[in-house]
C-alpha cells in the first residue's frame, strides 16, 4: 500500500483499500513485533486476531498496545478480535511423552491420571463418561487418529481404532457425534474474555459454540463491552444456525474444526450456506482457517488456495482470515499481499456483483432497510464515488453493506468503538469524527471526507444516508445525492 507524505491531521495517508472484503490476520511470534504488526497493517490488514489458546496475557497486551499506535500513527481505525481457546477436549501424557494406536487395535480413555501407554491414557474431562454410547466416534489430533466406542460407562471408554497412528501428550480430542454438556466458556476463558474487554478489544470470537445459550453467558460477562462472534466449527452449532446467528454480532466459518467434525467434503457447502445465513441477517461473516496455508512455509501459494480465498471472495464473505501464515509463518507479509491482491482481482471481475447478489436479500420493511436498498440501486444507475454513511452504532451501515453495493461506504462515526467494530464488515472504511448537527453541516462533511480518504474528486457524485434528527440511534431516514464541486477540493484539509 501506498504511504504518502502527509494529511492534514498529520497522520502518514494509507491510500484506502481498493477492495471491499476485509483481511484478519492471526498475531503469533511471527507477527508481534510492532514493526511486523506495521508491515502486515500496510500490506492490507484490517482487523488482527489475537488468540487467546496461545501466550500469555502480558505478550497479548503489548500486542494490543503496538495495534494501537499503528492506529494512532495512521489514524485508520483498526479491528482488534480476541479468540478464545473454549473448551477443546485433550487427552492427558503418556510414560514415553507419546504412544502409537495400532490401526484396528483397542484403546481405552479412562480417569485414571496415571501416565499412558499404547493401551490406555486418561481423559480430563468428566462429562464424557457416562455420555458417549456405542458406536460414536473420538477423533485425536485434527482427526488423524479415529476411534470408534465400542462401550463407555462411568469409568472408562473402550474404542476400536478405525485409523491408528502417534498419539502424545495433551492431544486434542473432537467428539462429533453427542452434544457435550459443558458450557462454552471454560475458567480459562472467564480470565482471558475479562483480560480482553478491560483491554478494550472489539470483537470477542467464541469457540466451540454448541447452543444459542453459550452466546448468552459471554456477553452477559461481556456487558456490552464489544461485539461477539461465534465460531461455528461444531455439528451441534450447524443444527441451530440461525438462532446462533441471532445471538451473535458476527460468525466465522471455523474450518479447522469444522472440517474435523464432519466430512471434510461436507465444509464446501456448509460454508456457502453460513455466509448467506449471516449475509441476511446483516452480520459480517468471517471465512478462516488453511486459505494460504502452504504459505506457512512458502513465499508462494497453491493454486488451490488462490482459488480458496477466491471463492470465499465470490461467496460473499465480508471477511477472510489468515491463521498460521501470519501467526507462525515464515511468510506473513507475503501472505496478507496475496491475499490482498487476491480480493482486488476477483472485485474487479465484472461477474462479481452478480455472484454475490446471488443471494436475494430483501429488504425488512424499515426506512432504514428501504433506504438502504434505495442506495444500492441509485449507485446501480448512476455514476457514484462513494456512499457516505453518517451512523451511531454502525447498524445503517451493515444494512447497507448486507445489499452488497457497487461502490465503497465511507461510513463516519463518532465512535472510535463503532469505527473499529466495522474493520471485520464488507465495504466499509470507517473514519471516527465529531458528530454533525445540521443538513449543511452533513453535506459539507460528507464532500470533505470523501476527498480527504480518496473516496471522490471534483464532479464526482456521492450519497449520503443519515438520520434526522442527526445523533439519534435508529432514525435513518435521509438519502441525499451530493455532487463534489471544484470548490471543495480547496478545502478539504478541514
Ligand atoms: C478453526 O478451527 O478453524 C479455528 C479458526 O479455530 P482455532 O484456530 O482457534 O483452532
Amino acid at each position: 500500500m501506498a504511504k504518502t507524505p502527509s494529511s492534514r491531521s498529520g497522520a502518514p495517508k494509507l491510500d484506502p483499500r481498493g477492495r471491499k472484503v476485509k483481511i484478519l490476520a492471526t498475531v503469533g511470534p511471527a507477527s508481534r513485533s510492532p514493526e511486523m504488526l506495521a508491515r502486515l497493517f500496510k500490506a492490507g490488514v484490517d482487523a488482527f486476531r489475537v488468540n487467546m489458546s496461545h501466550g500469555e496475557h502480558a505478550d497479548h497486551a503489548d500486542t494490543i498496545k503496538a495495534i494501537r499506535d499503528l492506529e494512532k500513527e495512521y489514524m485508520r481505525p483498526i479491528a482488534i478480535l480476541a479468540d478464545l481457546q473454549g473448551p477443546k477436549l485433550r487427552v492427558g501424557k503418556f510414560k514415553d511423552g507419546e504412544a502409537v494406536i495400532r490401526h484396528s487395535g483397542h484403546f481405552t480413555l479412562d480417569r485414571d491420571p496415571t501416565p499412558g501407554d499404547e493401551t490406555r491414557v486418561q481423559l480430563p474431562h468428566p462429562e464424557l463418561f457416562g455420555l458417549l454410547e456405542k458406536g460414536q466416534r473420538l477423533l485425536i489430533n485434527d482427526g488423524k487418529i479415529r476411534l470408534k466406542v465400542i462401550s463407555a460407562d462411568e469409568n472408562a471408554i473402550k474404542c476400536s481404532a478405525e485409523v491408528g497412528g502417534v498419539i502424545s501428550d495433551r492431544k486434542g480430542v473432537n467428539v462429533p457425534d453427542a452434544e457435550i454438556p459443558i458450557p462454552a466458556l471454560t475458567e480459562k476463558d472467564r480470565k482471558d474474555l475479562a483480560f480482553a474487554v478491560q483491554q478494550g478489544v472489539d470483537w470477542i470470537g467464541l469457540s466451540f459454540v454448541q447452543r444459542p445459550e453459550d452466546l448468552a453467558e459471554a456477553r452477559k460477562l461481556m456487558g456490552g463491552r464489544g461485539s461477539l462472534c461465534a465460531k461455528i466449527e461444531k455439528p451441534m452449532a450447524v443444527r441451530r444456525l440461525d438462532e446462533i446467528i441471532e445471538m451473535s454480532d458476527g460468525i466465522m466459518v471455523a474450518r479447522g474444526d469444522l472440517g474435523v467434525e464432519l466430512e471434510p467434503q461436507e465444509v464446501p457447502p456448509l460454508q456457502k450456506r453460513i455466509v448467506n445465513a449471516t449475509r441476511l441477517k446483516g452480520k459480517p461473516v468471517i471465512v478462516a482457517t488453511q486459505m494460504l496455508e502452504s504459505m506457512i512455509e512458502s513465499p508462494a501459494p497453491t493454486r488451490a488456495e488462490v482459488s480458496d480465498v477466491a471463492n470465499a471472495v465470490y461467496d460473499g464473505a465480508d471477511c477472510v482470515m489468515l491463521s498460521a501464515e501470519t501467526a507462525a509463518g515464515d511468510w506473513p507479509e507475503e501472505a496478507v499481499t496475496i491475499m490482498h491482491r487476491i480480493a482486488r482481482q476477483v472485485e474487479d471481475d465484472e461477474s462479481y456483483l452478480d455472484r454475490v447478489r446471488f443471494l436475494d436479500t430483501p429488504p425488512d420493511a424499515t426506512t432504514a432497510d428501504a433506504l438502504a436498498h434505495a442506495c444500492m440501486t441509485v449507485a446501480d444507475t448512476v455514476s457514484i464515488s462513494a456512499i457516505t454513511v453518517f451512523t451511531g452504532s454502525g447498524s445503517t451501515a451493515r444494512r447497507v453493506a448486507r445489499e452488497r453495493p457497487s461502490v465503497p461506504m465511507l461510513v463516519l462515526t463518532p465512535s472510535m468503538k463503532t469505527a473499529r467494530r466495522l474493520g471485520l464488515l464488507w465495504g466499509a472504511h470507517a473514519v471516527a469524527t465529531k458528530d454533525i448537527g445540521s443538513f449543511e453541516e452533513m453535506i459539507a462533511k460528507g464532500k470533505r471526507m470523501a476527498l480527504r480518504h480518496g473516496f471522490g474528486q471534483a464532479g464526482s457524485k456521492l450519497i449520503a444516508l443519515a438520520g434526522v434528527p442527526f445523533g439519534t440511534p435508529g432514525s435513518t431516514n435521509l438519502m441525499h445525492v451530493v455532487n463534489v464541486s471544484g470548490d471543495e477540493l480547496e478545502k478539504h484539509g478541514g
